[in-house]
């Protein structure tokens, strides 16, 4: 990551404005997942490219330093380079989403991006196994496919990130899972928790995560355990992690609220801008909202994995052990 981005991240956090934010650009897909509807969605929607860029702008303005471009498939939109040129322009560490490898595959994509300043590609990644890929994802050879973008990734600056759903095929043997990513060449490895939402714009669930608490504790169980090793270069902090183990036994234990709508966002394909993935809730469309329109009170009503991580670095005080960590084993990705 840039100094420049870096800086702005340290100025936002210590103004404590600091807000991440995931912008769906479409809802186009090309997988077609096990525990995700956005692919059913009619009609595609690609945003709209002057507009996106206008919203870009604001949620800088508003002190987001950390921008995921999200979709369904962001790297289906055309402008999708150009959207990422303006994030690294207004100092914003970015990540791209994709579950499409052969995406990664297309023309000059890739030095596209690292010239952008892509920081991090975070890539889905759901067992070692091709077979079991090809069936949680619909897409025929993917790891084949990801194997030959890993090596053109490896040859860029920019991150490589495994996103790693636990879900009932791998809650009992994460630690493979961790191992293959990182033998196919990821540097990082993000874990997902299984979530299931009603939102009408993100709909999520289905048969692959309909598994007990116990064993989704399980699979965090062994989260903790291999991040506290070391081994895998898991981003997810411990207490973030014992959180949702928290979360999940008895909601009133829970001692790191959730700052959807404040400190976390989701801004989707209308521009509407919601407090996750998960709430129906609309806070107003980006293209009009004011910085004052984004507070919302602490929410414990999910376990949804990346709202819930990145809010447990606002906390006063009981933030600075994860943020130290943070800082130390992710090499600053945050
Ligand atoms: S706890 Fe869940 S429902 Fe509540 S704001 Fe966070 S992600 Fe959304």
């Amino acid at each position: 990551m840039s100094l420049r981005k870096k800086f702005n991240i340290a100025k936002n956090y210590l103004l404590n404005r600091f807000k991440a934010c995931e912008f769906a650009i479409t809802n186009a897909c090309i997988a077609k997942c096990d525990f995700c509807d956005i692919w059913k969605q009619q009609p595609k929607v690609f945003v709209d490219k002057k507009k996106a860029e206008l919203v870009i702008n604001r949620l800088a303005d508003f002190g987001v330093g950390h921008l995921t471009f999200t979709g369904g498939e962001p790297l289906l939109h055309p402008a999708v380079i150009d959207f990422v040129k303006l994030a690294t322009k207004r100092s914003m560490h970015n990540a791209v989403l994709d579950a499409a490898p052969s995406l990664l595959m297309r023309g000059d994509i890739l030095s596209k991006l690292e010239d952008s300043g892509c920081d991090l590609l975070s890539i889905s990644f759901d067992s070692g196994d091709p077979a079991t890929m090809e069936k949680s994802r619909k897409i025929p050879h993917i790891m084949d496919q990801m194997a030959e973008a890993m090596v053109k990734i490896k040859k860029t600056r920019i991150k490589a990130m495994a996103s790693v759903l636990i879900w009932n095929n791998n809650y009992y043997h994460l630690e493979d899972v961790c191992k293959n990513a990182v033998n196919m060449g990821y540097d990082f490895i993000s874990l997902n928790y299984p979530t299931f939402s009603k939102s009408q714009v993100y709909p999520l669930g289905g048969e692959a995560i309909n598994f007990t608490k116990e064993d989704v504790i399980h699979g965090l169980e062994q989260g903790i355990k291999l991040h506290r090793e070391g081994k895998y270069h898991i981003i997810n902090s411990d207490i973030s992690m014992q959180n949702i183990i928290n979360y999940l036994r008895d909601p009133a234990t829970v001692k790191y609220p959730c700052h959807g709508g404040r400190h976390v966002l989701f801004v989707d394909w209308f521009f509407d801008v919601r407090p996750c993935m998960q709430l129906p809730c609309v806070m107003g469309n980006m293209l009009t909202m004011k910085e004052k329109d984004f507070r919302r009170e602490p929410c414990n009503d999910c376990n949804m994995s990346w709202y819930r991580d990145f809010s447990t670095l606002f906390q006063g005080f009981r933030s600075l052990p994860i943020l130290f960590e943070s800082l130390s084993k992710s090499g600053g990705i945050l």
